[in-house]
């Protein structure tokens, strides 16, 4: 018999454009090839870059909305739904390892675009509770980092533990139009220095981003699409294998690197 609980791996996904969620492109074939190879979990935790407040919260709902927290975009995108459940059980389970940490329970918010986009792909059946746990943007970025490190156990109980930003999100850089454009430099190369620090499981430099240099400024003008990264590395264990089932920069600013340990 299969074990009921395998270790569940620790995600990042770049989840770019919103518009990713409606396309069929090597990225979205990417997240649902994801979908295929992993173990199926029990329920979702998923730090979103869109969850980005003065507070750490979890969505304690049993039917979490679907959020359009965008403008701009065509009316079919503002029409999706991904109506999984939520899971109190893990609300409360995620309340107690987060501990003295405070998180609070918010029934208002429910699932942004940075998890329903990414997960209409992976699990498109939407049957999967899932929760989200908010970003508190009064906090430095190793607050984040221990944050992670607080979750490492719901791994072992059949949580998939998702961060979903983009390592490089330069909007003011971004290219919006249809023509594909090339990668900037900097872009390149700090999201290459970004790999280089993963594979070496160098996460104090990880959690030290902003000493990287003019790169990083540039490829991380605010910290929300950032920090997502720094839960997965907090809940990844030194030693297990890391690969990139998503690779690829949209746009010229916006890297839609994926990276999963176990
Ligand atoms: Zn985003």
């Amino acid at each position: 018999m299969p074990d009921p609980n395998p270790r569940m791996p620790a995600l990042f996904v770049g989840h770019g454009n919103p518009m990713n969620a409606l396309q069929t492109n090597a990225w979205t074939q990417g997240w649902a090839a994801l979908g295929r190879q992993l173990p199926r979990p029990r329920a979702v935790l998923s730090i979103s870059a869109h969850w980005y407040l003065p507070a750490t919260a979890l969505t304690a709902t049993t039917q979490p909305p679907t959020i359009h927290d965008f403008g701009g975009f065509p009316r079919e995108l503002f029409e999706v739904q991904y109506p999984a459940p939520g899971d109190l059980g893990l609300v409360q389970r995620v309340s107690e390892l987060l501990r003295p940490v405070n998180a609070r329970t918010d029934v208002e918010w429910g699932l942004d675009h940075g998890t329903w986009s990414v997960l209409r792909h992976v699990f498109p059946a939407a049957d999967i509770p899932v929760v989200q746990l908010s970003i508190d943007a009064t906090q430095p970025p190793a607050f984040h980092y221990e944050l992670g490190r607080r979750l490492q156990p719901l791994r072992d109980e059949g949580i998939l533990v998702v961060g979903s930003g983009d390592v490089v999100h330069n909007l003011h850089a971004y290219a919006w139009g249809r023509h594909p454009v090339a990668a900037f430099d900097w872009a390149l190369r700090f999201e290459a220095k970004v790999r280089e620090l993963v594979l070496q499981g160098n996460h104090r430099a990880l959690v030290d981003y902003e000493a990287l240099g003019r790169d990083a400024e540039l490829s991380v003008p605010t910290p929300d699409h950032y920090l997502p990264l720094l839960y997965v590395l907090g809940a990844s264990d030194s030693g297990e294998p890391v690969t990139f089932p998503v690779e690829g920069m949209d746009g010229g600013s916006i890297s839609m690197l994926s990276i999963q340990f176990g």
